[in-house]
Formats: structure tokens, C-alpha cells, sequence
């Protein structure tokens, strides 16, 4: 390997979430300690935006997604429309996110998180904007939501990516990227390392989906943007790259889907 040091791109990681909001700081770097260059943060709640801009302002390597949760899907109305549409201005913003379905929720509704959804994909493409896409026992009806709404005009990642080759191929050939995380280093892991190992390379993106999904050996503690560390060794063992390899194949996918600039990236602004 040339001496060509590339970071790693956690592409899913809610440092506005507690608790790692009140340490934010110290657990970014730690993150850059083990190699962990950029952080894209999603939107859960409305009320959470302005912090979440105001987040990524102050932190060098850090972009946000500014979106409804399926679990927040009820909060989408006229008003928070009109709100996101102005987040999404923002020079820092390189997707909406995060938002989709979830079958596992008790509440909202599925036509709730329907049409929040949809919504979100429209403004993301009337934006021009990718998007981070949050999925649950909902795959065949998510996919066609994504084509009826022309989502494969801007692309995005799936995160935490918990189905099979088949609706992984049926992702990507929508123009969304994989995200794998924690899941995939768990011992008892079966289907996602053989998606992983199925894959073309440059679909695949990591996250950390920090505070939750904590990896092996942390499983049961709060997960930590420097656990990204764990999971790059987990996909470069399964996949036979050296860690350098996966570092550079990996941040280089987040930053196409992104559609970041080579240079001058948006996210090195402040340094
Ligand atoms: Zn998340």
C-alpha cells in the first residue's frame, strides 16, 4: 500500500443525541484518533434542527441530514415543510435523513410514515439532494415508494441494512449505497456479512449509528463514533482489504453518493 493515509466516513451517527450531545467534543476525537475524518449526522425530530445545524457548524469533518424519523413521522405538516425546505439551504446539509418506514413501530401509522416519507423525497429531489433512508420490515413497499417518487434522480444510502442481496441489488441499482454497522460484527451475524461479501465494493458505506447498534465486543454499552474503527476491520476481514484499502474504497462511495467534491470539500470548510 502507497503511504496514502484516506480517513474514514462514518455515514450515519447521531452525535446530537444524548448522551454523546454532552461530549461531543472528546468523542470526536477520539474518532479521529483511530482515523474517523467525517461525521454525517441525521435528523430524528423537527425540534432537533437547529441544534443539528448549529452541531455540524462548529465540528471540522462534520455534515447534516436534516429529516423526520419514521418514529417522528407524525410532526410533518405544512410548518415543518416550510422548515426543512430552509435547513436544506444550509452550506453544511449533504442529504435529508433520516427518513422511511418502519414496520417495527407501534406509532405513527404506516400512511403516516407514508406520507411524510414521500414528501421528504420530493423536497430532496426537488433539492437535489441525497437522501439517508431508514428501513424496517418495510423493503418491497419502500423500493416502490422510491421509484414512484424518481428517488433515483439523487440517490443516498440505506442505512443499517438489514435485508438481502436481492433488495441490496435492488438499492443500488436505485443509486443508494449500503450502510453497515454494528449488526455486522455481532458473532452470531448471518445474513449481513454474506450481503456484505455479495456487494459490488463500491456500494458500500460504513456508519456507527452512534449512541445505538454498539458493536461486538461493546454490544449492550452506548455505542461511540470511535467504534467505527471495529466495524472498517470487521468489513476489511470479510472482504479481504487491508484496513487502508477499506478506509480509501469505503469514504471514497460516501463522498460519490454524497456527491462531495473531491477537494474543497464542503465539510473541510472550517479547518
Ligand atoms: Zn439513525
Amino acid at each position: 500500500m502507497s503511504g496514502i493515509k484516506t480517513g474514514l466516513f462514518d455515514t450515519h451517527v447521531h452525535l446530537d443525541c444524548a448522551p454523546l450531545k454532552q461530549n461531543v467534543e472528546q468523542e470526536v476525537r477520539h474518532a479521529r484518533q483511530v482515523g474517523v475524518e467525517n461525521f454525517l449526522v441525521p435528523g430524528v425530530r423537527r425540534s432537533d434542527w437547529p441544534s443539528l445545524l448549529a452541531l455540524v457548524e462548529g465540528l471540522p469533518g462534520a455534515l447534516a441530514a436534516p429529516g423526520l424519523h419514521p418514529l417522528a413521522a407524525d410532526q410533518w405538516g405544512a410548518g415543518a415543510a416550510a422548515e426543512l425546505a430552509l435547513c436544506l439551504q444550509h452550506s453544511r446539509i449533504a442529504a435529508v435523513g433520516e427518513v422511511g418506514l418502519d414496520g417495527l413501530l407501534e406509532a405513527p401509522g404506516v400512511d403516516v410514515q407514508e406520507r411524510a416519507f414521500r414528501a421528504q423525497l420530493r423536497l430532496a429531489v426537488a433539492a437535489d439532494l441525497p437522501v439517508l433512508i431508514h428501513c424496517r420490515r418495510s423493503i418491497g413497499r419502500l423500493l416502490s415508494i422510491l421509484r414512484e417518487e424518481g428517488a433515483q434522480r439523487v440517490g443516498g444510502i440505506f442505512h443499517s441494512f438489514s435485508g438481502s442481496s436481492e433488495s441490496a441489488r435492488a438499492a443500488i441499482e436505485l443509486g443508494f449505497a449500503i450502510g453497515f454497522g454494528g449488526p455486522l460484527t455481532f458473532p452470531d451475524a448471518r445474513r449481513a456479512p454474506e450481503v456484505l461479501r455479495a456487494l459490488p465494493a463500491e456500494w458500500i458505506v460504513l456508519e456507527t449509528d452512534a449512541p445505538d447498534l454498539t458493536p461486538h465486543p461493546f454490544r449492550g454499552q452506548v455505542n461511540r463514533p470511535a467504534y467505527l474503527g471495529l466495524i472498517a476491520e470487521r468489513v476489511a476481514g470479510l472482504r479481504g482489504w487491508t484496513l487502508q484499502e477499506t478506509a480509501r474504497i469505503t469514504t471514497a462511495n460516501a463522498r460519490r453518493v454524497l456527491r462531495l467534491k473531491e477537494s474543497g470539500v464542503r465539510s473541510q470548510e472550517s479547518e
